[in-house]
């Protein structure tokens, strides 16, 4: 038998010899594990270990059984251990790997050691003793020594009895975790009931804004359907009216122009001046008509364009002939500036000439000073035409509505006195598109407008 740690005598010995002595040796392990502060887990980890190895010893060891167990705390080690040892004389030919191979202790103990001594065999087994206000010394061991020795180890049947009531603790404490992992789940339960009644709520809600939204989209899908039968009614009301009204006007205007006639019936001066006036107004009247007609044209789609390819500097060129009779006032210049050739556009020659003719004629009605210039550029793909004036411009908040029909900058009339229908720039700006690009205006009032179209030098078929 080996004295357990050099440092310091044993705390208890004890001798195992048969069956009735495993008890013993672990009640009294117990006892030793709590007197030096081992928690109680681990009082029941050294108990556990110290009857598996009797157990062991007891039915391995030769007839008479004899192993010595002792009992030691080691102070030197930080922490402090407590250390087990059981000494044997095993069977010859019994090594420590054997022992080792029967003994699974697993993690009962922190550290387990199998080593021969001489004839015997030393099991040495340590636990860590947890760090308490009241640290072990010296003093305290020799104490816990002398109670040990001094209390009488129980029987067997009260080491059964104390086993036990360990069950019944550890049964109770299971049943205590079960019923608390049933109200878990009991409260999983009632939040998965509440998480789907959301779920639930927030589909149905979901669904009563699809209808919204289907039913509206239906309601402006009818609102559409409908506008755009009243367009088209409006269209053909122009264009039919318009087409009605050509004829008697035209007749009015022949009328006139033969009452005028010299070779008629003398008219006194009074007669000649109101035939004068029936005539002027009567052509007013066929222009307002041809430009309803043409817009009803227009609008309608009843406009084909006759595509071919366009020399601009030719436009240009006729614009400069036709319109210069209409700029009669020194004080404004025509200026139209000949993009350089080859000036090459895919696009209907005469509506083209209309767009623009029409926007000269809109510089020249409303400038008084300075000049009415057309320049053309072409960038990549696409054509800009600019009718840039020095008239009196448009306030920004009207830019857009002059392209409405009949709409006029109310309050002044042109500088120029010319009249108008309120009808040129809606038809430039659709003939515009139908010629696949668009019109635009900027302008600043005093400061002069730029009407622009853009054209592509090409168009989609
Ligand atoms: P109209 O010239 O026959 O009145 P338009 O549709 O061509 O009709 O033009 C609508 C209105 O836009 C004009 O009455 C005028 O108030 C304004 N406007 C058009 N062109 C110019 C311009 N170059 N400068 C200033 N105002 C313009």
């Amino acid at each position: 038998m080996t004295d357990p740690t050099p440092a310091a005598p044993a705390l208890l010995r004890l001798t195992l010899r048969a069956e009735p002595d495993v008890f013993l040796v672990r009640q009294r392990g117990r006892e030793v594990a709590a007197a030096v502060g081992l928690e109680h887990q681990d009082q029941v980890r050294l108990a556990t270990a110290l009857s598996e190895i009797g157990r062991y010893l007891v039915v391995t060891l030769p007839e008479p059984a004899r192993a010595e167990v002792a009992f030691s705390a080691a102070l030197d080690s930080t922490p402090p251990t407590l250390v087990t040892e059981v000494s044997a004389v095993l069977p010859a030919g019994t090594s420590e790997r054997t022992v080792a191979g029967a003994l699974v202790l697993g993690r009962l103990v922190d550290s387990l050691s199998i080593t021969p001594d001489g004839e015997t065999t030393v099991i040495r087994m340590t636990r860590r003793i947890p760090s308490t206000a009241n640290p072990l010394t010296p003093d305290r061991l020799a104490v816990i020594r002398d109670n040990l020795n001094a209390s009488a180890a129980s029987t067997p049947l009260e080491e059964m009895a104390e086993q036990n009531e360990q069950l019944l603790a550890a049964l109770e404490e299971t049943r205590a975790q079960r019923d608390e992992l049933a109200r878990l789940n009991e409260e999983l339960a009632e939040t998965n009931r509440g998480v789907l009644a959301l779920y639930t709520q927030l589909s149905e809600e979901l669904d009563e804004t699809n209808r919204g939204v289907v039913a509206l989209h239906a309601e402006l899908e009818d609102r559409s359907v409908q506008l755009r039968a009243a367009s088209e009614a409006k269209s053909r009301f122009l264009a039919n009216v318009s087409h009605e009204l050509r004829a008697p006007v035209t007749a009015v205007i022949g009328l006139t122009r033969l009452l005028l006639d010299p070779a008629s019936d003398p008219l006194t001066a009074e007669q000649r001046e109101q035939a004068e006036l029936i005539r002027s107004s009567a052509a007013d009247l066929l222009s307002l008509v041809n430009e309803l007609l043409d817009l009803g044209k227009a609008e309608a789609g009843a406009i084909e364009p006759n595509w071919s390819d366009v020399e601009l500097r030719a436009v240009f060129g006729q614009l400069r002939g036709t319109v210069r009779a209409m700029a009669t006032r020194p004080e404004v210049a025509l200026v139209v500036v000949d993009p350089d050739p080859p000036a090459l556009i895919r696009t209907d020659e005469v509506l083209l000439t209309q767009v623009l003719r029409n926007l000269l004629h809109n510089g020249l009605k409303f400038t008084e000073h300075g000049e009415v210039r057309m320049t053309a550029e072409v960038d990549g793909d696409e054509w800009t035409i600019r009718v840039r004036d020095t008239g009196i411009g448009i306030p920004s908040e009207l830019q857009e509505r002059v392209f409405e029909e009949f709409y006029q900058v109310p309050g002044r009339g042109s500088p120029t006195g010319a009249r108008g229908t309120g009808l040129g720039l809606p038809y430039a700006r659709r003939l515009s598109r139908l010629l696949g690009g668009d019109l635009r205006v900027t302008s600043e009032p005093g400061g002069g407008s730029v009407f622009t179209v853009r054209l592509p030098v090409s168009p989609a078929p």
